[in-house]
């Protein structure tokens, strides 16, 4: 059948990736229609980002074009293991280097990204929910929203890491598991700048982020990881739990969080008078279990779709740079797809080496010998009980610095 006004590519969801993979497309010369759902939950969200990925994708940014997504330069990076009554701390000053990260506000940097794929030729369709992926002949051809359908060669699923589209259309294998899943609950806190300065003994925008290994006693000794991002005039707390341990021990993540507030190590921080402008809670998907094992559940690929970013479970979530795995997909999710172009091909048989692609180059080179994600990973799951123990300053020390020849993988 052929449909009036098909486009070459529909990609679900204005995320990162989703963005990174509209304009790449869009760039090489596709037809990219992008839509999106009504999206409120972005709006205080922070997070920190490296620029190198981001402009090799969107191009030079601009600091004063930037529409203040650019929040703070980060000049200092501390990484905490927290018990109870004791804490040990290694921090490290990154020199000025070419790939600097800053903190971001999720919804300007969206906005500026979205503006920069506009220009690209990108057309969105804003507060449309995609219901499900239209299959013709045992391949996506396109998809329905609550009143159209839209049709196109290949459909990008771009939906973030609720993945309702991936598991109802069958796409994901079996059910996120609860100990590979963690349930995170954040806080934002407005602030003007001087204050936020003076709280964190910092100057003009410079930016401290700190991220925290806690293994604190609830029910039970729970393991958490937590992170505090300043922006200009707020700054953000949140913590993960594993959902498993949320469930079996009935752990409410927000109970968790206040007692991360409440650490000695952060408790200045906190007084009641500051204004909380935001809590939020998520879920974020491993791509690795415990032991460092791949378990990516979905398929990347069928025939006229792919899958990208945390909708296929990749999110680096102990990484400084939350968006560089999204990122990493949606460069190659759109070098594949402009490969099929050319061929004119979209079935799966040309479109499976993208997930060979993620598997080998994303998480075997790039995850697994990613210093800072493996120590990050053992810092998680290893039980320091005393905290002077040399293995912990090297896993921290590794962690910020992701420097060294250190692997846990077994
Ligand atoms: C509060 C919060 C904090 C986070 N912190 C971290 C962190 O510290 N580290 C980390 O790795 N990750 C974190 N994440 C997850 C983070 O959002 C992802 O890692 C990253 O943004 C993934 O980008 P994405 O493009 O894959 O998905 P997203 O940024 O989630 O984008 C998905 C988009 O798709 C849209 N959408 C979904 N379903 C549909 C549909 N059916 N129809 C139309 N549109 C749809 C959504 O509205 C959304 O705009 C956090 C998420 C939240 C909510």
């Amino acid at each position: 059948m052929i449909h009036n006004n098909k486009r070459d590519v529909i990609i679900i969801g204005a995320g990162i990736s989703g963005l990174g993979t509209a304009k790449l497309l869009a760039q090489s010369g596709l037809d990219v229609l992008v839509i999106n759902r009504r999206n409120n939950i972005d709006c205080n969200l922070s997070g920190l980002i490296e620029l190198a990925l981001l402009e090799e994708i969107f191009g030079k940014i601009q600091p004063d074009s930037s529409e203040n997504f650019l929040q703070r330069k980060i000049i200092e990076k501390r990484a905490y293991y927290l018990q109870d009554n004791d804490s040990t701390m290694v921090n490290f000053k990154p020199v000025d280097s070419e790939n600097q990260t800053y903190s971001v506000l999720k919804k300007n940097l969206k906005t500026y990204l979205s503006q920069s794929c506009k220009v690209q030729g990108v057309e969105f369709l804003f507060d449309a929910v995609v219901r499900e992926l239209i299959i013709q002949n045992g391949s996506v051809v396109g998809v329905r929203t609550d009143d159209k359908e839209y049709f196109s060669n290949i459909v990008v699923i771009a939906e973030g890491p609720k993945m309702i589209l991936t598991k109802s259309q069958g796409l994901r294998i079996g059910e996120v598991s609860p100990s590979s899943t963690l349930l995170f609950a954040e806080e934002c806190i407005q602030l003007p700048a001087n204050k936020i300065n003076q709280l964190f003994d910092t100057d003009g925008y410079g930016g401290i982020t700190m991220k925290f290994f806690t293994s604190f006693s609830c029910e039970s000794q729970t393991k958490g990881f937590g992170y505090l991002n300043l922006n200009k005039h707020n700054f953000s707390i949140g913590v993960g739990i594993p959902l498993k341990e949320s469930i079996e021990n009935k752990i409410n993540v927000n109970d968790y969080l206040q007692k991360l507030k409440k650490h000695k190590i952060l408790s200045e921080y906190f007084n009641q008078n500051h204004k909380v402008i935001g809590d939020y809670s998520y879920i974020l998907p491993m791509p690795l279990d415990v032991s460092n094992r791949i378990i990516i559940d979905s398929r990347l690929s069928i025939d006229g779709c792919l899958v990208v970013g945390a909708a296929a479970s990749l999110a680096r979530i102990f990484d400084w740079d939350l968006y560089h795995m999204p990122l990493l997909s949606a460069k190659h999710a759109a070098n594949v797809i402009i490969s099929a172009k050319s061929k004119n091909d979209f079935s799966n048989k040309s479109l499976i080496s993208y997930q060979n692609k993620i598997i080998n180059e994303v998480l075997e080179k790039d995850l697994l010998k990613n210093h800072e994600f493996s120590s990050g990973l053992k810092l998680f799951t290893s039980s320091y009980s005393n905290l002077s123990d040399s293995n912990l300053y090297d896993d921290l020390n590794l962690y910020v610095t992701n420097k060294g020849v250190a692997s846990v993988r077994s």
